[in-house]
């Protein structure tokens, strides 16, 4: 036999075993944005280096050291899509979305990173993010949380989440907290590890997140963004907050949350869960006013979020809350003489009849028994049975599976019959 040939690490297949759980989360999401008045829109996994490396900064964890990045035949340097939203304020600025227009926008795919593989982390995932162009309000900032809120009810994961939020303001406020940060780290060498060393100079914001306990220990004390805030943005986060309390949506204020990527400003926030271990972000957002005009735009507000489909799907799994649609409602056995063609013709009919209705008919031959072991083995709730008798006196016997009646009818009431077993 030949050598096979295994997946990339890191990249996993998504089996028919767990499609149908992704299909649901998929369709309720979905149904979600649609409801909020949302528009999809699709950009293409691969883009020109440049425009990750200036929208997600250099030296960022991602552009740093988890992108993809390979020369197309050309000469141009390309690299897979490490997230969406660079590629959302391309593709709106180069089609002409976001000139003085209000948009919203929603994605969903697979993003590409290259990352140590762990549960919950891989170098293919996919994420499901909104971004909205055009409104400045803390108004906006707020729908696109209750978005996430609802799609947690619909989930019933809402007692497993828990909103985190902060403020990084205006740049200049965060130009000036960045010298007392750095004079505050200073005084802490010994404490900080190489990396948070590195993180110093090139991005001391970054260090506030980081996970190695003694670094967090000495960062208890530590000026607060929050004390260093301009005042617009102090506005517009008690406007954000209060707009959430009126809703009904609990948040914590967390000083520390300041988020990897280098777009952001004012509000940021993440979704977190305890349900997954180390991995325990499932969305992440923010504003992220400068963004547009930093890639060749005109200066647009703007604000959105990713959330990590893995780690939602892995959340319902572990809690079991979903239960998945079975995949297959109705088994058509047939045996003897002509009868194959007969039971696919009633398929069809009933297909037809009842759209909603998941009907598999047998293929490969065998005799009745072997056909109803696959009628179980698919998990079908109903057999419909054709000899060559019934073929002749144009009825079907309707087998119920669960309860194990059986019933011979006149294939035009079929449908009718089974509607109510399915
Ligand atoms: P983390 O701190 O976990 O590395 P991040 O800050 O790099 O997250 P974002 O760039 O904000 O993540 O992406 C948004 C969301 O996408 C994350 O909150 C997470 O749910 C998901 N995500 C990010 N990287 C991965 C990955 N490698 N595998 C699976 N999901 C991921
Ligand atoms: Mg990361």
């Amino acid at each position: 036999m030949a050598k096979t040939i295994q997946a990339i690490r890191g990249m996993n297949d998504c089996l028919p075993t767990e499609t149908p759980l992704w299909q649901q989360v998929e369709n309720t999401i979905r149904h979600v944005v649609a409801a909020y008045g949302y528009n999809e829109i699709r950009t293409p996994i691969v883009e020109m280096t440049p425009l990750f490396k200036r929208a997600i900064g250099e030296v960022t964890d991602v552009v740093e050291k988890e992108m993809y990045t390979f020369d197309d035949r050309n000469g141009d340097s390309l690299s897979l899509r490490p997230e969406g939203t660079a590629a959302c304020v391309r593709a709106g600025i180069e089609a002409g979305l976001l000139y003085n227009q209000e948009q919203r926008l929603w994605y969903m795919g697979p993003m590409f990173r290259h990352e140590r593989p762990q549960k919950g982390r891989y170098r293919q995932f996919h994420q499901f993010g909104l971004e909205v162009f055009g409104i400045d309000g803390p108004d906006i900032d707020a729908e696109v949380i209750m978005l996430t809120a609802r799609l947690w009810r619909e989930f019933g994961i809402s007692e497993h989440v828990t909103l985190e939020l902060n403020s990084i303001g205006s740049l200049e406020a965060r130009a000036n907290y960045r010298k007392v940060l750095v004079s505050f780290l200073e005084q802490h060498l010994d404490v900080l590890d190489e990396d948070c060393k590195r993180r110093m100079h090139t991005n001391p914001l970054r260090v506030l997140d980081s996970k190695n306990p003694d670094v967090q220990a000495i960062l208890g004390d530590a000026p607060q963004l929050m004390d260093y805030l301009d005042d617009e943005s102090k506005a517009h986060f008690e406007g954000l907050c209060a707009l959430l309390d009126a809703a009904g949506i609990a948040y914590r204020i967390n000083p520390r949350l300041v988020r990897g990527l280098d777009y952001y400003n004012r509000t940021v926030f993440e979704w977190v869960t305890e349900s997954l271990g180390s991995q325990g972000t499932v969305c992440a957002g923010g504003r992220y006013d400068g963004l547009v005009e930093q890639l060749g735009g005109k200066a647009t507000p703007a604000v959105g979020f990713a959330m990590g489909m893995e780690r939602l799907v892995l959340m319902l799994q572990t809690l079991e809350l979903l239960k998945p649609r079975r995949s297959v409602d109705v088994y058509v056995v047939t045996a003897g003489e002509g009868t194959q063609m007969a039971g696919f013709k009633l398929a069809e009919q009933l297909r037809s009849e009842l759209p909603q209705a998941r009907i598999m008919t047998h293929c490969g031959g065998g005799n009745f028994k072997k056909q109803f072991k696959r009628a179980d083995k698919v998990g079908a709730v109903a057999a419909l049975v054709l000899g060559e008798q019934e073929v002749l006196d144009g009825v079907v016997t309707l087998k119920d599976l669960v309860g194990g009646e059986q019933t011979t009818l006149a294939q035009s009431e079929v449908a009718a019959q089974l509607a109510k077993l399915i």
